[in-house]
């Protein structure tokens, strides 16, 4: 499924948050070579402006609106402004996101609030806007990125983990809610991705160790890159996934299902 082989959401008008970097620039470069009309949001005006000239010079149409998603103004102009430029929304993909790792007890009141924000508030705002406009048209998909960590926890993920737990949760309550209105909800949790969030705290020349000693850990071997995430969610947010709603969809090389290894393997290999 890629550009070559037709467009996929011809036609469709998407709005994708955190479009400046990782998986959502992907995303948006993708989502715009396939068709769709797109306003991708961040707040680097910089990689905003690189992104909308790279679709442009791959024949597509899209837009970078700066926006703050903790800041309410900034969400409610993001609204307006998106569905003035493309007239109708079909696709809202909430990918922005933040981690802190930090056990419970050290964590601040503010930074656990402010995670929030952006992994859980915005989401959930951006849906109460954007639904109203979907309804109307008798159509949407929303896909909430979420993550592995919202279903599988680990010590120090206290606010990120959760947030991701409830954003899953926000997303079937929101698919249960809409499907009367063809309106398509999926709570979508990636394992680990070569993001800058992935590498953060990792010095530059230790990078390449860092994944091939990561991807030891993922029984599929590879740590993914941003583009092999952005083609699932190009399936996703096509009619191709018509069927897929409520759901939680995993894409994380087998990383939560278990180890990679036999437990329990006697030193000399075989029991
Ligand atoms: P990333 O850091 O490259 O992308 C996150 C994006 O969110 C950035 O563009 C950032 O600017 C944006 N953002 C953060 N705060 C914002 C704010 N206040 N206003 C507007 N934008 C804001 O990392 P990524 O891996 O591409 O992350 C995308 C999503 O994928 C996140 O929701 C993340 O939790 C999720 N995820 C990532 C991984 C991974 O291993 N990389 C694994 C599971 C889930």
């Amino acid at each position: 499924m890629s550009e070559k082989q037709g467009k996929l959401l011809d036609g469709k008008g998407a709005v994708i948050t955190g479009a400046t970097s990782g998986i959502g620039y992907a995303t948006a470069y993708l989502f715009a070579v396939n068709g769709a009309k797109v306003i991708a949001t961040g707040r680097n005006e910089d990689r905003g402006r690189e992104l909308i000239s790279r679709v442009k010079e791959a024949g597509g149409e899209a837009y970078f609106i700066k926006a703050d998603l903790t800041k309410p103004d900034d969400l409610d102009l993001l609204v307006e402004t998106a569905v003035q430029k493309l007239g109708r929304v079909d696709i809202l993909v909430n990918n922005a996101g933040i981690e802190i790792l930090k056990d419970i007890d050290e964590t601040e009141l503010d930074e656990f609030i402010d995670l929030y924000k952006v992994n859980l508030f915005a989401p959930f705002y951006l849906m109460k806007k954007l639904i109203p406009h979907m309804r109307k048209n008798n159509g949407g998909v929303i896909i909430n990125v979420a993550s592995t960590a919202g279903l599988s926890p680990y010590p120090g993920g206290g606010a990120y983990c959760s947030s991701k737990a409830a954003l899953i949760s926000l997303s079937k309550v929101a698919a249960l809610e809409n499907s009367r209105y063809g309106i398509r909800v999926v709570a979508f949790a990636p394992g680990l991705v070569q993001t800058r969030m992935f590498f953060e705290g990792v010095p530059e020349d230790k990078r390449e160790e860092y994944v091939s000693e990561t991807a030891k850990k993922v029984p599929l071997g590879r740590i993914a890159l941003p583009e092999d995430i952005a083609e699932i969610l190009l399936f996703l947010a096509s009619d191709k996934a018509w069927y897929i709603t409520g759901s939680v969809v995993i894409a994380d090389g087998g990383l939560i299902t278990g180890r990679r290894e036999s437990g329990n393997v006697p030193p000399e290999g075989k029991k």
